[in-house]
């Protein structure tokens, strides 16, 4: 049976379980189903899907909240919480067993399953309480009648027609011994009460679809919302991301120091892409493009380099003072200096380069410690191979630096570079070989900000102190 779709109007939500933290794939569900919302001028519900209680805790729900929030997805009215429904989801099953759409059933697992095997043929539930009229009792279920023949058949604005023949449905369990409803009976009636006309969610859900369906139209709906199952999100090696492979907790990525715009930038091509193939832009041209129609059925891959990339161009983008203020919360919480270094004023004076080069909020610590440290941290491969591998060249070059930088002015980056590039020039050097040892001596690193600039801000006392002991540190090793 095809149940007819009529257009009513547009209406989504977002249906989160709060029983782990928020996946990267349920971000790119909630982010789709805002999209399709404000694509269409419609309205973004949100439910919370706390049936299981065991499972579920407030902490999770507040989390959901705060990273929704962060991504910019707001929604429209109340939040809907399942956990607050049981009375409504008793009543939609009383009314399913009234009018023998289901029964109660006492077998116990092992039963159907000693029976499942001596009758061979496909495991699952025979239908052996279907006619007995059982009433409710301890141990007992409520299950669903299932069509023995027929097909269950639904409209996927992704997939197109999908159909599930009847006959694999077991009648399967819509209510626990506990009395708790399953997650088909919730999802059902409150889609139904909620008047969502398009279910957009992952492609996980899709076995469920047909249960959930014929649910809905047992308890008499008029018609089948539309549905858009999202294509999976795979690693590099086309493996579905599982929690314990990859790093797929939202969270992990703000602490990380990803940009929310950038996230929610990179979450939109996960499956999606514009008309003009170009992927980096800003969300109101997100919106004004994305079509649901338009997402497709092969699985997206979750390539971190160009969620990478992503990140580095909106961090390019921001005015200095904006990168200054979203840097604060890495600069303060756990530094690798002692925090009583730390200078405003040097910051912002190497904010501009620092900007320039990272990927993520988290690095920008890494790219001015050797600032706010007494000493810099050396770096063992940068040492090898800058200072080890041509020490005669190493020590001619700190003492050129020691000796120019002495009676030095004025002590700006400008006459400092003069002074090590002069020299390199006039002595048949190299620039970058010449210039390698210094920022070694300075920064501990082989790469960096600009090295000029990181000596003018460092100082001349700090600076000659840094190369003397550097000098000393290859004289001795
Ligand atoms: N609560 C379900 C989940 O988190 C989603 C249900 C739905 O979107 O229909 O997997
Ligand atoms: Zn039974």
């Amino acid at each position: 049976m095809l149940g007819v779709t009529v257009s009513s109007p547009l209406r989504v939500r977002f249906a989160p379980s709060p029983t782990g933290y928020l996946h990267i794939g349920s971000a790119r569900t909630a982010l789709f189903n805002w999209l399709t919302a404000r694509h269409g001028g419609g309205q973004m519900l949100l439910r919370i899907e706390d049936t299981d209680a065991d499972r579920s805790r407030p902490e999770l729900i507040d989390l959901i909240f705060r990273t929704l929030g962060w991504l910019g997805l707001d929604w429209d009215g109340e939040v809907v919480h399942q956990s607050k429904r049981a009375d409504r989801y008793r009543d939609a099953v009383e009314s399913l067993l009234a009018a023998g759409h289901a029964y109660w059933c006492e077998c116990r697992p092992d039963e159907v399953k000693a029976r499942a095997q001596a009758r061979g043929g496909k495991p699952g539930y025979d239908g052996h309480c279907r006619d007995r009229e059982l009433g409710p009792g301890p141990g007992r279920v409520v299950r669903f009648r299932t069509p023995d023949e027929g097909e269950t058949v639904f409209s996927d604005v992704i997939r197109g027609q999908v159909s599930f023949p009847n006959a694999d449905l077991e009648d399967f369990v819509i209510v626990r011994s506990n009395g708790v409803p399953m997650f088909h009976v919730a999802n059902a009636v409150d889609d139904l009460d909620m008047e969502i006309s398009h279910v957009i969610r992952g492609e996980d859900l899709l076995p469920a679809t047909p249960k959930i369906l014929l649910l809905r139209r047992a308890l008499s709906s008029e018609s089948d919302p539309l549905f858009a199952h999202l294509p999976l999100i795979v690693n590099e090696k086309r493996q579905k991301l599982s929690k314990r492979r990859d790093d797929v907790a939202v969270e992990d990525y703000i602490e990380r120091g990803y940009l929310p715009e950038a996230m929610a930038n990179y979450l939109a091509t996960l499956g999606w892409g514009p008309p003009d193939g170009i992927e980096i832009r800003p969300m109101p041209e997100i919106i004004e493009l994305f079509e649901l129609s338009d997402v497709t059925k092969s699985s997206a891959f979750f390539d971190i380099k160009k969620l990478d990339a992503f990140n580095g161009e909106y961090i390019r983008a921001l005015p200095v003072g904006e990168f200054i203020n979203r840097s604060t919360h890495w600069l303060f919480s756990n530094p690798p200096w002692p925090p009583e270094n730390f200078s405003a004023g040097v910051f912002e004076f190497m904010a501009p380069h620092v900007q320039e080069r990272v990927r993520t909020l988290s690095e920008v610590p890494g790219y001015v410690d050797f600032l706010f440290l007494d000493q810099p941290l050396i770096d063992d491969d940068s040492w090898q191979k800058v200072m080890e591998k041509d020490r005669v060249l190493a020590i001619q070059v700190l003492d050129v630096a020691i000796e120019q930088f002495e009676s030095l002015e004025p002590w700006e980056s400008k006459a400092i570079s003069l002074a090590i590039i002069g020299w390199a020039d006039s002595n048949g050097v190299k620039r970058q070989k010449a210039q390698a040892p210094v920022r070694v001596a300075i920064t501990g690193r082989s790469v960096g900000p600009p090295l000029w600039e990181s000596i003018e801000v460092l100082g001349r006392g700090r600076t000659l102190e840094r190369l003397r002991s550097a000098k000393t540190r290859l004289a001795t090793t």
